[in-house]
C-alpha cells in the first residue's frame, strides 16, 4: 500500500479520516513512540477516572511511565519531574497496578474535578 494512500480513508459512517503525512504508518503496524502530542487522536474522552500521583510518595522510579501503553507520562530529567498528560489517558489503571509504592499513584474519579471528561458538555 502506498504513502498516500494511507493518507486518506472514507470510513462508512465516519466520513474521511485525513492523517498527517508525519504520523502515517502501514495499517497493521505498530504506532511508533508519540513524538508530541495528537490532538487528531485524543483517546480520554471515556475515562472515569484519572491517575493522581503523590509527589511526596512518589519515588521517581518510573514504572508506571513504562507500563501505561500511551506514553500519558512525561519524564524530565532535568529537573526530575513527571507531568501527566491527560488528553491521553484513558483511565485504564496499568499505570496504577505496575506502582508498587502503596499511595504513590490512585485512582480518582473523574467527577471530583471540575474539569473533569465526565463533566464536559462536548468532550473535544
Ligand atoms: S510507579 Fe509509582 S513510585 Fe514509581 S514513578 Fe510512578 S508514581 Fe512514582
Ligand atoms: S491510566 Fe492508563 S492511559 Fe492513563 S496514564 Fe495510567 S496507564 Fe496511561
Amino acid at each position: 500500500m502506498s504513502k498516500e494512500d494511507n493518507m486518506s480513508k472514507a470510513l462508512p459512517g465516519y466520513g474521511t479520516i485525513v492523517v498527517p503525512e508525519d504520523r502515517v504508518v502501514p495499517f497493521g503496524a505498530v504506532t511508533p513512540a508519540p513524538v508530541g502530542t495528537q490532538k487528531l487522536f485524543q483517546t480520554s474522552n471515556w475515562r472515569v477516572v484519572r491517575p493522581v500521583r503523590d509527589e511526596e510518595k512518589c519515588t521517581k522510579c518510573l514504572q508506571c511511565y513504562l507500563a501505561c501503553p500511551d506514553a500519558c507520562w512525561v519524564y524530565k530529567a532535568e529537573d526530575e519531574s513527571m507531568e501527566w498528560v491527560g488528553d491521553f489517558c484513558k483511565g485504564c489503571q496499568v499505570c496504577i497496578q505496575a506502582c508498587s509504592v502503596d499511595g504513590a499513584l490512585v485512582a480518582v474519579p473523574e467527577l471530583d474535578f471540575e474539569g473533569g471528561v465526565v463533566r464536559l458538555d462536548k468532550p473535544f
